[in-house]
């Protein structure tokens, strides 16, 4: 009986960390701060200082951040938002939670990111931000992005939900939009021990205002500003994450080391494999190959114990939950396209070398079997 590979283990995690964290629970218990408190405090100043930014506001959801950076825009209806139709759907319920209506921006073939050739078209008078998505842990093009929103005056959102210490031209992702929002749900590279997420941005303004948003519009406790929510941080995240945050980098070097081994496994192979372009550093959230006999590899692989997953099998636009947008297939081909091609393979920082090896295998084993048929 062959071992499997889990296409993800956080109880590997969990355990290779487990005496910190239940004394950081517990630390917890015993001061009973369970909403925000200190705990979130210092994880806030320790995750802003890590991205290189002045202020971190720790809510309970990255979607909850993503929504509330749409308010501190005053995106409403009437409004649109652009952003990508290939990501995690969270990204554009943000907008819709605000009332707006996401436009949807085809991506780049190369990097599944937003292509930034095809933004300045979808800008209208009613444009109030571009919200685009570090995808699979790999930044956008960034300059490009930037330069078009200074152009027509429009603030950036980055979406770093899967891009925690993804590195651009030497700044880390999420320093670089006039806001950005993490997710550290537990499958994220940073992941709670439960739901939760960050806005980060420069702007004490905005920032003081995205305090008051998460805790029902108020700063002084009954006494609302506005409609706000209870998009609060848990104190145990708070502590959990400030254990974790520690270990971020190392756990990011181990998810670059897996990288590069399946890069050098699986040169040669027909699978197009994920690249970083020159000056972008991937967190390596996921590592996506493509192959239009996606489904068969997939197959293949879980046939032989290896797990892996699908990023993602449906582009936004074709969701059913966005029907009354009226979009066809066709609409935005390389979304679709990347819809059909992508699979996910393991990777994580306790993924072994000797366990890369076997999934690198198990694939070259599939095309030496079964040859392309007819292209
Ligand atoms: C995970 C994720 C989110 C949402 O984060 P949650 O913490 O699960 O609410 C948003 N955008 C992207 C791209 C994500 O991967």
């Amino acid at each position: 009986m062959i071992e499997r590979i889990a296409y993800f283990d956080l109880a590997a995690q969990v355990r290779s960390i487990r005496g910190e964290l239940d004394a950081a629970i517990a630390r917890t218990l015993d001061k009973c701060t369970f909403c925000l408190g200190p705990d979130v405090e210092q994880f806030e100043k320790d995750f802003a200082k890590s991205c290189g930014v002045t202020h971190c506001i720790g809510f309970n959801s990255g979607t909850s951040a993503l929504h509330v950076a749409m308010r501190l825009l005053n995106v409403g209806p009437g409004d649109e938002v652009i952003t990508t139709p290939f990501t995690f759907v969270a990204t554009s319920w943000a907008i819709s939670y605000a009332g707006a209506k996401p436009v949807f921006v085809d991506i780049d073939d190369a990097t599944c990111n937003l292509d930034p050739a095809r933004i300045e078209r979808a800008i209208t008078p009613r444009t109030k931000a571009i919200l685009p998505v570090h995808l699979y842990g790999l930044p956008f093009d960034l300059a490009a992005v930037s330069d078009i929103c200074q152009r027509h005056h429009l603030p950036l959102v980055e979406d770093a939900a899967q891009a925690h210490a993804a590195v651009y031209q030497g700044r880390p992702a999420g320093s670089f939009g006039k806001m950005a929002c993490f997710s550290f749900y537990p499958g994220k590279n940073l992941g709670a021990c439960g739901e939760g997420g960050a806005l980060v941005t420069q702007d004490a303004a905005l920032a003081a205002r995205a305090r008051s948003l998460r805790e029902h519009g108020s700063a002084t406790r009954y006494y609302h500003d506005e409609i706000g929510y209870n998009y609060r941080m848990e104190g145990f995240q708070g502590a959990v994450l400030g254990v974790k945050l520690k270990y971020l980098e190392q756990w990011t070097r181990e998810r670059r080391r897996v990288a590069r081994s399946y890069r050098e496994l699986l040169a040669g192979t027909p699978l197009q494999l994920p690249r970083e372009p020159a000056g972008s550093q991937s967190a390596w959230h996921l590592y996506v190959v493509r192959h239009p006999r996606r489904d068969e590899i997939k197959k293949h692989l879980e046939a032989r114990g290896i797990g892996c997953a699908l990023h993602y099998p449906l582009p936004l636009h074709l969701q059913k939950a966005y029907a009354f947008l009226g979009h066809r297939p066709g609409d935005f081909p390389h979304a679709e396209k990347a819809a059909g091609e992508c699979i996910s393979l393991p990777i994580y920082p306790e993924l072994t070398d000797a366990q890369v090896h076997r999934v690198a295998a198990a694939i070259k084993e599939f095309f030496a079997k079964r040859p392309a048929s007819s292209g």
